[in-house]
Formats: structure tokens, C-alpha cells, sequence
């Protein structure tokens, strides 16, 4: 039996397990840092206490349970040893056939060291979590204090990045002010919540990657909301509770969600030369890492320009992380069967992102069909419900959905943090 190590439980690692499960000449070894699954795209609603985190999680067991070649290891990646075909985890080391690098992305700061110590991220499930406590705290301190200027700082919050993320949580944090705030802190004066709230971008639109129309919609969109958008404004420092941005301006804000970039790990044994942009591992047509015969990176983590239409890389997407890791999966039976490998080819399948009740845009695939408002915005529920990696996911999802859509109001919103010994 051929022993696969996939590094990575994300969309891409997942999708290659699952296709691998049953393949009875294969034995698979899944290792992830956490010991569950969970869905990057809604995490800003964690974030904004509209879903729990068992709404969009689930542990790697109970995924697997049925999967009799393939197994969970807890652990996180520290180094390869190539020529031994090893790798060396925070757990253990396993030895390898073909190792999988399925790891994603991790946060990008642009060098900015106080960014990266005080500004909140949106990354991971512990990134939700910790900014849904800070957000809730703030707004309590809110109505405790009786300087005008220190709860305007409190309640002051500016996210950086105007792609998906940026603009969703936005979009979210405008609807609590206009729904939640108003009813839950009557000490807030009328309004004043929502007139704190900035989405910056470096570029000249928010949602760049999509149409121009998608552009137009979702800032008309935000600003009705309530959010003030500023483009072409550059994070460049945040001290003391000031965002610094290039151009000199500055804005005070206790709150500085930072969703404004990524970039791919550097792995320990794997040479300089077998990285691109953004510390991508370059793959070839079949993802296997440049410099190496074994070693494979799907998703986020890989760089593969071997297609013409997409001679930078695929986008950092959800379905390309699936599709990728589903076509790897074919190959390694391929190989193991002596049959023709199949090369990767991106089936786009549009581009999407909600802003807040009953608005949201949609790009079908080659721009070639835009939709708006509340048509787009049940098409973005449907496909976001239907994406949840299990059936207790969806329905749980669904409801605390319906409850926020007919009431106007959820009720996650406790501050809990661990104690510490
Ligand atoms: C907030 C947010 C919103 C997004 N919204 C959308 C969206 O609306 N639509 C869309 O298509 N895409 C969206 N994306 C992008 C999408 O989530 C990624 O493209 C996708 O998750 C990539 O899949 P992946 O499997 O490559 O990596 P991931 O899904 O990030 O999975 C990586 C896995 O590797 C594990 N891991 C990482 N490092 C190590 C290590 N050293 N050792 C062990 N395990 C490790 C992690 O725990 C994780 O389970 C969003 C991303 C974020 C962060």
C-alpha cells in the first residue's frame, strides 16, 4: 500500500481524502492543527455573533468515520525531510509515499510589526472568536464611558480589505447598528454606531476581482448601509489606536479588522527555488511541486500558472482548492493503475459576496451575467447552505438564518473567553 500524508483539512485536503477513501491500495494519513473542519467563507459571522462555531465546523473523526483507509492525525507541520521521504509534525513524525501540502494561506501584514500586534484577523476560527469578543466588549465599554471623544474611539471600527471579507463584514456590522444596537444599548445615541464604521482599500474598488458592475452595486450598497468606503487609502501603521494610512490621513479606532491580505507558509526543507508570488508553492499541471517527484501542494498554498487563462495563478477560491483537490485524487489512482494523468483545468463557476439583508451580487462565470439585490442575495444563502461540509451543519445553519431574517436579531452575541490557569 502506498502511504499518502495530506498537510491541510481545508477544502482542498478534505476533498482529496474523501476521494481517496476506498481506494484500497492507498492508506491516507490526514494531519491538521486543529482537529476539525471548518468553512472560511462564513467565518465573519461568527464574528458578528450571527452563527456558532459548531454551525460551521466539524471534527475530522467524525468525517472519516466510515473511511477505513483513511486516518486523522492531530499535529501541526515543523519540517521535511525529503531524501528520507519523512515529515517531521509538532506530534511525531510519519513517514511518506506522496505528501500532500494542502495548507492554505496565513495572514499577511506587509511587514507593518504594530498592525500585526494590534490589528484583528479573520483567518481562523480562534481570529472569529476573538474579534467577536473584542467587538462586543468595546460596545459595552461604549456605554460606560462619558468622554465623547473615548467612545467615539470605541466605537470607531475600520476594516482594511475590500474584497469579500471586508465588504461582508461590513455590510454585517452596518445591519446590527441599524437593527441590533439600536434595541440592545440604549445608552448609544441614535445612529452613532453606524457612523463609525470605514471599509478601506488600497485599490479603486471594493470586490475588485469582480465585474464592474459588481463594483458600482456593492458601494452604492455600503454607503446606503451607512459605511463609509475609502479607496485608494493604504494601511501604513496603527499606533495607539490610530490607523495611519499612506496618504497622511489618519482615523482613531479602537478596532482595526485587518482583512487586506494573505500569504502561503515557508516550509521548513523545501528549497527557495520551489516558491512563487506570495510564497506559493509552484505546481505543475498536476500540482506536483517544482524540484521534487513526491510532493504535491493543492489550494490556496500552490501557484500553478500552466493554464493560459491563468498565467498568474488561479484565484485563492473555494472551488479551485475543491477541484484540485478532487483532480488530484483521479491522478494518484491514475498513476497507481499505469493510466494517462489528467492536467488541472479551473472550472469557473462564478463569484459571489452578500452585503447585508437582502443584498448581495453575483458574477456568473465569465462575467457574462450579473444579478442584485434580493435574487442575489437568496442565491448566495442557497449556495453558501448548500457548501457546509454536513447536513448538521446546513440545518443548523438554516435556522439561526430564518431566526435572524423573521426577528431581526440573533442572540450569540455572549462575550466568552477561556479563563486562564
Ligand atoms: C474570511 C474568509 C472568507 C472567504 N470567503 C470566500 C468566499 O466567499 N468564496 C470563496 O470561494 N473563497 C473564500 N475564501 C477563500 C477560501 O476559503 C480559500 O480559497 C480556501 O479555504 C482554500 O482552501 P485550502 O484547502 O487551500 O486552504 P484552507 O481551507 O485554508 O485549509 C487549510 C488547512 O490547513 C491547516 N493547516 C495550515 N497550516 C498547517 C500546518 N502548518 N500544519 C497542519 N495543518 C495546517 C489549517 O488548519 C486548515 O484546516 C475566504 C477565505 C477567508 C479567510
Amino acid at each position: 500500500m502506498k502511504h499518502i500524508v495530506i498537510i491541510g483539512g481545508g477544502f482542498a485536503g478534505i476533498n482529496l481524502a474523501k476521494r481517496m477513501s476506498g481506494k484500497n491500495r492507498f492508506h491516507v494519513t490526514l494531519v491538521d492543527r486543529n482537529n476539525y473542519n471548518f468553512f472560511p467563507p462564513l467565518l465573519y459571522q461568527i464574528a458578528t455573533g450571527f452563527l456558532e462555531v459548531s454551525n460551521i465546523s466539524y471534527p475530522f473523526r467524525k468525517l472519516l468515520r466510515k473511511k477505513n483507509n483513511v486516518h486523522f492525525h492531530i499535529g501541526e507541520f515543523r519540517n521535511i525531510i525529503s531524501s528520507e521521504n519523512k515529515v517531521i509534525l509538532s506530534t511525531g513524525e510519519l513517514q511518506y509515499d506522496f505528501l500532500v501540502f494542502a495548507t492554505g494561506v496565513g495572514r499577511n501584514y506587509f511587514g507593518m510589526e504594530n498592525v500585526r500586534q494590534n490589528a484583528l484577523p479573520m483567518k481562523t476560527v480562534n481570529d472569529a472568536l476573538e474579534l467577536r469578543n473584542h467587538l462586543l466588549q468595546q460596545m459595552e465599554l461604549a456605554t460606560i464611558v462619558t468622554d465623547e471623544e473615548q467612545r467615539k474611539k470605541l466605537l470607531t471600527i475600520v476594516v482594511a480589505g475590500g474584497g469579500p471579507t471586508g465588504v461582508e463584514i461590513s455590510g454585517m456590522l452596518a445591519d446590527m447598528g441599524k437593527t441590533i444596537v439600536a434595541k440592545d444599548y440604549p445608552e448609544l445615541v441614535d445612529n452613532e454606531y453606524n457612523s463609525y464604521l470605514y471599509l478601506v482599500d488600497a485599490s479603486d474598488a471594493v470586490l475588485k476581482p469582480m465585474s464592474d458592475q459588481s463594483h458600482k452595486d456593492a458601494y452604492k450598497a455600503l454607503t446606503e448601509m451607512g459605511v463609509t468606503v475609502k479607496l485608494k487609502m493604504q494601511v501604513k501603521d496603527y499606533v495607539n489606536d490610530v490607523v495611519i494610512f499612506s496618504n497622511g490621513e489618519t482615523i482613531e479606532a479602537k478596532t482595526l479588522v485587518w482583512a487586506a491580505g494573505v500569504t502561503g507558509y515557508v516550509f521548513d526543507g523545501i528549497p527557495s527555488e520551489s516558491y512563487g508570488r506570495g510564497n506559493r508553492l509552484l505546481v505543475n499541471e498536476y500540482n506536483q511541486v517544482k524540484g521534487f517527484q513526491n510532493l504535491f501542494a493543492i489550494g490556496d498554498a500552490c501557484l500553478q500558472s500552466t493554464e493560459i487563462k491563468f498565467p498568474n495563478g488561479h484565484p485563492q477560491l473555494a472551488q479551485v482548492a475543491i477541484q484540485q483537490g478532487r483532480n488530484l485524487a483521479h491522478n494518484f489512482v491514475a498513476m497507481e493503475n499505469g493510466r494517462e494523468l489528467k492536467l488541472f483545468v479551473y472550472r469557473d463557476k462564478g463569484s459571489m459576496a452578500i452585503i447585508g439583508r437582502n443584498k448581495a451580487v453575483v458574477d456568473l462565470p465569465g462575467n457574462k451575467m450579473h444579478f442584485k439585490g434580493f435574487i442575489a442575495w437568496f442565491m448566495w444563502l442557497f449556495v453558501h447552505l448548500l457548501s457546509l461540509i454536513s447536513s448538521r451543519n446546513r440545518v443548523t445553519t438554516f435556522y439561526n438564518w430564518a431566526v435572524a431574517y423573521f426577528t431581526k436579531d440573533q442572540s450569540l452575541r455572549m462575550i466568552i473567553r477561556p479563563s486562564k490557569k
